[in-house]
């Protein structure tokens, strides 16, 4: 049994079987297959071979001209051995007797030959070495072209360990078979914590060296409460977490009773909770946990998918199901924001030094605009279908909002040239999330209809840490003096000019900050949908009075630390959840 600690990133406890991605490896991925599929595994490899054979058979085809002799017979060679009975014959038994993923059995009975081959005192023997690695790498290929669609075809529940994983897989991944996510990267507001949050799958993230110590189809526990993660857990251990577990489901239960009812204080003071989403299909979550409305769809994630950029309609379609599923509660659309770590391959800022602080969000819509254009033209012509609010990302100052402003309303210009109709009304508002921004609120409140606040970034760009970054995720503190400062000079800049202020990073979801959040008098929370009901249930049972006790004591705090233990202890004695 082995036991680490990392970053709690999503809650829930699991206890499923490993399956790795490995980083060192990535081209080989290692997981357990049931005795069920072994069939479907070995027609894998057939298909994969029989790829392979055709690829070589077509250089020998169609480039016969120009091919020497040399060349000819050394293809032909590969295709003998790709027909070599004896060798796949040892690939079906270690299949058979490891039952693990074709890929990974195939890759290491080559490795195993190799070892032997290039050992030997044949000379001939020995250069067939370079031939054997040649062929395998083309099945490989094959096989593993499909393997990368397979995290979105996945058919045993797993949980999955890598050392990292992109947004765009992430998303792409089937998420139903996805038990628990455990990653040596990635911290609290990576957007894999945040995709994992959204599709309720419990995670544990920054762990360091969790993708070295499994080799894959162990039993694991991922516990997202405490961020922890136990591999081959002794019997004690797995009883005592199966309790947990099912405490932690009826706790659970519990809160969706809390789903009809308002977030309101109990002197009155009613909070809009709403969901942030990736992709239009999570939107049934947010409606089935009595969220108020969308308070962010990332639209950048139809972006992110390999077949390239949406078009025009495809976003309008998108956009109208969210639209529609909402029906009158409104939804907060964010113009693109790619770059940084959502890598788009279609919008590549080619090599940055500092992605971060490079070309993203606003950044790009400003100089491929039209690019922009488009996105604005399928949003305004969706705009008919429920109660859409347009936010822009990244703002940093007054020439960049206006700029886009601009933009928009010749994007409208057009469409009324054209006739087609769309909400003349939509509230446009932005993202405070560039520390630059925070501290010219008060003109830019001037300038736009509501706020929004990402935490996300903002605590990255505060504080000078990388988000995603598990070496310094320690320094990434959302109760900061600094964080809060900016945060309470935003509410109280946007208030005095009749705006409402939303959250929409992180922190709006974090229970220990809901207190203080509302104390401070920020208007509406949005988060993941499945942490709405633990941030009603807090928000129910303070008067607002006493949350800006709360928050007035906290902002004479010096310290993160100082601030984390205040409210910990303050929580505490309201609430019996062991996170706090
Ligand atoms: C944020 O920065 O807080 C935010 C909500 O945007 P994202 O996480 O997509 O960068
Ligand atoms: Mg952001």
């Amino acid at each position: 049994m082995v036991e680490l600690r990392g970053i709690a990133a999503s809650p829930g406890i699991a206890i499923g079987t490993v399956l790795l991605y490995r980083e060192d490896a990535p081209q080989v991925p290692q997981y357990a297959i049931e005795q069920k599929h072994l069939e479907q595994e070995k027609d894998r490899l057939s298909q994969a071979v029989a790829r392979a054979s055709s690829d070589i058979e077509d250089i020998k085809n169609n480039s016969s001209q120009t091919l020497e002799q040399d060349e000819k017979r050394l293809l032909d060679t590969h295709l003998l051995m790709l027909k070599d009975p004896t060798f796949f014959e040892s690939v079906h038994q270690r299949l058979e007797q490891e039952l693990l993923n074709i890929e990974w059995v195939l890759y290491q009975t080559v490795q195993d030959l190799m070892d032997k081959l290039s050992q030997s005192s044949d000379t001939y023997l020995k250069e067939r070495t370079s031939d054997l690695h040649d062929v395998s790498k083309r099945v490989l290929n094959h096989l593993l072209e499909r393997d990368r669609v397979s995290l979105a075809d996945l058919e045993d529940e797993v949980v999955l360990i890598t050392h990292d994983l992109m947004p765009s897989d992430a998303v792409a991944m089937n998420k139903r078979m996805i038990r628990a996510i455990a990653m040596d990267a990635g911290g609290k507001t990576s957007h894999t914590a945040i995709i994992a949050r959204s599709f309720e799958i419990p995670a544990v993230l920054g762990l360091s060296r969790i993708s070295r110590v499994v080799a894959g189809g162990e039993q694991i526990i991922v516990d997202g409460n405490q961020g922890v993660v136990i591999v081959d857990p002794d019997h004690d251990t797995l009883s005592r977490y199966s309790r947990l577990q099912g405490e932690w489901q009826e706790h659970e239960v519990e809160l969706m009773r809390l789903n009809d009812l308002p977030a309101e204080t109990k002197d009155g003071k009613l909070i809009w909770l709403k969901g942030n989403i990736e992709i239009s299909e999570e939107v049934d979550g947010v409606v089935s946990h009595g969220a108020d409305g969308i308070g962010l769809f990332r639209s950048e994630f139809l972006f992110l998918r390999p077949s390239g950029l949406p078009s025009e309609d495809e976003q309008y379609r998108a956009y109208r199901r969210v639209l529609e599923a909402m029906g009158q509660k409104p939804v907060t659309i964010r113009t693109l924001d790619v770059g940084g770590d959502k890598v788009s391959a279609a919008i590549s800022p080619g090599d940055e030094k500092n992605p971060i602080l490079g070309w993203r969000a606003i950044r790009v819509c400003l100089s491929e605009t039209e690019l922009f254009r488009t996105q604005l033209r399928a949003m305004l012509r969706a705009s008919v279908h429920g109660r859409m609010r347009i936010m822009f990302p990244m703002i940093s100052g007054v020439p960049e909002l206006n700029q886009a402003l601009e933009i928009l309303d010749g994007v409208r210009e057009d469409l009324r040239a054209r006739g087609e109709p769309f909400d003349e009304q939509i509230p446009v508002g932005i993202m405070i999330e560039v520390p630059s921004a925070a501290l010219i609120s008060d003109t830019l409140a001037r300038k736009v209809d509501f706020f929004s606040i990402g935490t996300n970034d903002l605590i990255q760009y505060t504080i000078a840490v990388d988000r995603g970054n598990e070496r310094t995720a320690y320094l990434y503190q959302p109760f900061h003096p600094g964080v809060l400062r900016l945060i309470k000079m935003v509410i109280d800049n946007a208030h005095s000019e009749g705006l409402s202020v939303a959250m929409c990073g992180e922190m709006a979801g974090d229970p220990l900050a809901s207190e203080v959040l509302l104390g401070l008098g920020l208007d509406e929370f949005s988060m993941s949908a499945a942490g709405i009901p633990e941030v009603k249930r807090i928000i129910r049972s303070v008067s607002l009075a006493e949350a800006e006790e709360l928050a007035g004591n906290v902002m004479e705090m010096r310290s993160a630390a100082e601030i984390d233990q205040a409210v910990r202890d303050h929580m505490k004695q309201r609430f019996d959840l062991a996170v706090y």
